[in-house]
């Protein structure tokens, strides 16, 4: 399920964690090769991530119930 990003925040590990419209949050770590983000270290990066669509594995497991038809915005 596509899923905007909407803002962000920090683990308790220091990682960043994109919030999605859904209302869950996934890990948007740098760490390469396997996950090149390098965006998600500054803060003028995140920004312009903002909107980007990930795939949130969490809605596609069913999720808690969220209308994943909602309007795009
Ligand atoms: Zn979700």
């Amino acid at each position: 399920m596509q899923q905007a990003i909407i803002g962000y925040h920090q683990d308790d590990e220091g990682h960043w964690v994109a919030d999605l419209r859904c209302g869950h949050g996934q890990h948007v770590r740098h760490q390469p090769p396997m996950t090149s983000r390098p965006w998600v270290l500054t803060e003028e990066g995140r920004r312009a991530f903002l909107g980007t669509e990930l795939n949130c594995k969490k809605c596609e497991e069913g999720g808690d119930g969220f209308d994943p038809t909602g309007a795009q915005s």
